[in-house]
């Protein structure tokens, strides 16, 4: 039986995070639903890369990176903290480097 690695969602869940939009620069409000872009690896699981507010969040992963496996998603973002995070786009290590 092939080892799942935890479902982004799960790990993402709880995550502590800033409170400024990567892309504009705008500040976070409690409550907003929020838009973020993580990757997987090996050695530290599920790591948050990318914060955006309501305006800047993106929808698909793209372009995916070859090799990786990463998700852009959505949460709701209330005292720093990342809840009701749910995944819209998601691009597997294999989805990558198809010829
Ligand atoms: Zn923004």
């Amino acid at each position: 039986m092939a080892t799942e690695s935890i479902p982004p969602e799960e790990a993402i869940q709880g995550t502590k995070i800033g409170a400024i939009c990567d892309r504009c620069n705008r500040g976070i409000q409690n409550g907003e639903t929020v838009g973020f872009y993580a990757t997987y690896y090996e050695d530290a699981g599920w790591t948050l890369r990318r914060l955006y507010c309501t305006d800047c969040g993106e929808t698909t992963v793209d372009p995916p990176t070859e090799g990786a496996d990463e998700v852009i998603g959505a949460a709701v973002w209330f005292n720093h903290v990342l809840a009701a995070v749910r995944i819209i786009d998601r691009s597997r290590p294999e989805e990558g480097s198809e010829q």
